[in-house]
């Protein structure tokens, strides 16, 4: 290790920046944030630096550099683009024993600017020691995505109730005090925003030394690649200490999850009401020995995946319980198969439909047949040619584009698409195998036309060039 990572108390302290462009405005938003006062040396100032000096927040020297400008300065920043200047400024801060960050210098640099994570007051700082400065900015953006976007705000919350708790636990018992609140339901509530319910939960679990009850996610787990996962889903993933997990949701989704996690398959056929009705015994039973559930579903809960049913039990049974949105079939197979589910021209409205109401003929079929919509059906493969005739009979044109997405998202999709008349066909050929869906309307034929997608993981854009030698 080459540099140790400190973080400096700046509050109040003198900071002098030379250089007035963009490269400097990044460093002057960071020491602007830390409190320091901060003078720019430069000629002139770009429009960020201007905007601020015009405020009042900095003190803007129109001069060239001189050593005598250090006098006092707890920092020093070079972001100019001459070269000599920076060195100069190198030299007269290293002989007055002033740490100095030359951008993009780490030779002329006593310290480096690492990548910056700010959930304030919590903070993560990466650095590549210069080696890569935007290998660094990835590990920063990956830190960054795993990092809820309130988890400041749960640091400051968790930090006014120290004395709090020292005063009513004994040492000993107010570590694994802590390990519990972060893990339970205070610290979610105050990462969804919620922090009257968070101080409720805080007083709850601090009156009964946290052996209250447990609570379940409902997590939509998305279409099956486990990039497709959203933010918060892999977020109380991470906090669930037993996982219900359906037949859609792939190993690559379960690996995310805890390690110690258990993991409950109760994967069920359809229409197995037996199967659901253990799932909700289940569910309830766990959260009541204080158990925190996670049940993963394929797509979103609430898009034919009984959220509504397990809900409505763990209400009746007062267990908490959240949502957690996930991408549903639909939505998955649409962009992964270049068909978009509303158009200007081609398509007003999207439809979902499930194939058992199709199967059981509780649907309009001539609302569906109608043009100028997208009808999407899930659970439709077995119902294909079923679905096909009631739709012709209703009036839907044989040479209606269509198409079916099999495995979407997975690494064995297939995209086959077939007028109307000819998709049943098509799939018996073909074998489509579940989960499969069937996207009915203009937009299918889309594709054909060819735009050209990007590639699926697009490089990262350029450097930027803003970081200096981290
Ligand atoms: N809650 C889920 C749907 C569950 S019903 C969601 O929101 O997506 C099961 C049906 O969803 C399957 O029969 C199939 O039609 C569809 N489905 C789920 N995942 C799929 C995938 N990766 N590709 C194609 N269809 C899928």
């Amino acid at each position: 290790m080459d540099y140790l990572p400190v973080f400096l108390r700046l509050a109040g302290a003198a900071a002098v920046v030379v250089g007035g462009g963009h490269v400097a405005a990044r460093k002057v938003d960071w020491l602007l944030k830390t409190g320091a006062r901060v003078t720019v040396l430069a000629p002139e100032l770009g429009p960020a630096l201007a905007l601020r000096a015009g405020r009042g927040e900095l003190t803007h020297l129109a001069q060239p550099f001189a050593p005598a400008r250090l006098a006092g300065a707890a920092v020093v920043i070079a972001a100019s683009d001459d070269p000599a200047v920076n060195a100069a400024v190198s030299r007269a801060a290293r002989a007055r024993r002033i740490p100095v960050n030359v951008v993009d210098s780490p030779e002329l640099s006593s310290f480096i600017f690492p990548a910056i994570v700010d959930r304030s007051p919590i903070v993560v700082a990466v650095s590549s020691t210069g080696a890569s400065p935007v290998l660094a900015r990835r590990v920063r953006a990956q830190i960054e995505a795993l990092l809820p976007a309130r988890l400041g705000a749960l640091a400051r919350f968790l930090g006014a109730r120290r004395a709090a708790v020292k005063r009513a636990l004994v040492p000993g018992a107010r570590r694994s005090f802590w390990e519990r609140l972060i893990n339970g339901r205070a610290a979610s509530e105050m990462l969804l925003g919620d922090e009257a319910a968070a101080a409720a939960s805080f007083a709850r679990e601090l009156d009964t030394s946290g052996d209250g009850p447990g609570e379940v996610y409902l997590i939509g787990a998305g279409p099956g690649d486990p990039d497709l996962l959203t933010l918060r889903a892999l977020q109380f993933l991470q906090q669930a200490d037993v996982i219900l997990y359906d037949r859609l949701v792939p190993e690559a989704i379960l690996e995310r999850a805890r390690r110690d996690a258990e993991r409950v398959f109760v994967g069920k056929e359809s229409g197995d009401h037996a199967g659901q009705a253990r799932i909700n015994e289940l569910l309830v039973s766990l959260a009541r020995a204080g158990r925190r559930v996670a049940r993963l579903k394929g797509g979103d809960s609430y898009v034919f995946g009984r959220g509504g049913e397990e809900v409505e039990v763990l209400a009746r049974a007062g267990i908490p319980y959240r949502v957690v949105p996930g991408i549903t079939a639909a939505l998955g197979a649409a962009a992964a198969a270049d068909i978009p589910l509303t158009h200007r021209r081609l398509a007003h409205s999207v439809t979902l439909v499930s194939g058992h109401a199709a199967a059981q003929d509780l649907l309009d079929w001539r609302a569906l047949a109608r043009a100028h919509q997208t009808v999407v059906f899930y659970m439709g493969v077995a119902q294909l040619p079923r679905i096909v005739a009631r739709l012709r009979a209703a009036g839907a044109a044989g040479d209606l584009p269509a198409a079916i997405v099999e495995h979407a998202t997975l690494p064995t999709q297939r995209v086959l698409r077939a007028p109307l008349a000819s998709l049943a066909a098509l799939a018996a050929r073909e074998q489509v195998a579940a989960p499969a869906l069937l996207i009915l309307g203009e937009v299918t034929a889309l594709a054909a036309v060819g735009l050209a997608p990007l590639p699926d993981r697009a490089p990262l854009p350029a450097d930027c060039g803003t970081i200096a030698a981290a």
